[in-house]
């Protein structure tokens, strides 16, 4: 008796696991990146259920019905073809608070989308642009750089746990970051734009931006790592209060 109690347990504690896995969407297409080392990061994640998408298909999939399953869309793509529908479908699922998390060359999707810059609160620009108001010149990049990372906000979710620490990685510079955001990870290198990671909320969904993730070099940095996950589930509470 005792031998099938155990194993009832067993069945009830693996399938309340499964049911508390977060699901997420992860975007790729229109840059290269280290296919396989990218996956095995994401494999190593056990809270999470990974699925992935990959362009010129993925635009079609940002409609409501599809996603129900998602919690998160995970977006590591860099591609400036949307159609207006596919534009509102993505603004749709923000409306009905479906958390997104930018990483790296994301930030330089859509560039003839004004509002995609409000979306993920900065961007990478690959040409010289008008932004609010401003003039800038177009973003630089170097690779293989020590950046320093410097935690701003110690006290936020995505930051918990983690101490400053240098991430070999790509630096961007020269984006521009909206001034409404709240930047987490800042760095002093030269190499880079002084905000790293930033976060927000718009419509009713709460948005991640992580400007570092070029290479294997960060896909197994145990602290990228801790950062992306706690990005995520903070993503994922969007119904809950802006924190
Ligand atoms: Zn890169």
């Amino acid at each position: 008796m005792k031998i099938i109690i155990t194993s009832l347990l067993v069945v009830i504690l693996s399938s309340a696991q499964a049911m508390d896995k977060t699901h997420i969407l992860v975007i790729t297409g229109g840059h290269t990146y280290e296919q396989e080392s990218f996956r095995k990061m994401w494999d190593s994640f056990n809270e999470l259920e990974v699925h992935y998408a990959e362009h010129p298909n993925a635009n079609d999939l940002y409609a409501l019905e599809k996603m129900k399953r998602i919690d998160v869309l995970v977006f590591y793509d860099m591609v400036q073809e949307i159609t207006p529908d596919q534009k509102q479908a993505l603004v749709n699922l923000l409306q009905t608070g479906k958390g997104m998390v930018f990483l790296h060359h994301s930030l330089a999707s859509y560039q003839e989308w004004d509002h995609f810059f409000d979306i993920v609160g900065g961007r990478y620009l690959l040409k010289a642009q008008t932004l609010m108001n401003n003039s800038y010149p177009a973003s630089t990049y170097q690779h293989d750089v020590n950046i320093p990372v410097n935690i701003v906000k110690k006290d936020h979710p995505i930051t918990k746990g983690l101490q400053n620490w240098t991430l070999y990685d790509e630096g961007y510079g020269n984006i521009v970051v909206k001034p409404d955001v709240t930047v987490l990870l800042t760095t002093d290198h030269p190499a880079s734009s002084r905000e790293l990671v930033w976060c927000h909320k718009l419509y009713n969904a709460r948005i991640v931006t992580i400007q570092p993730g070029h290479d294997h070099h960060a896909y197994e940095d145990k602290n990228y790592q801790k950062l992306l996950i706690q990005a995520i589930e903070w993503a994922k509470n969007s119904k809950t209060p802006s924190q």
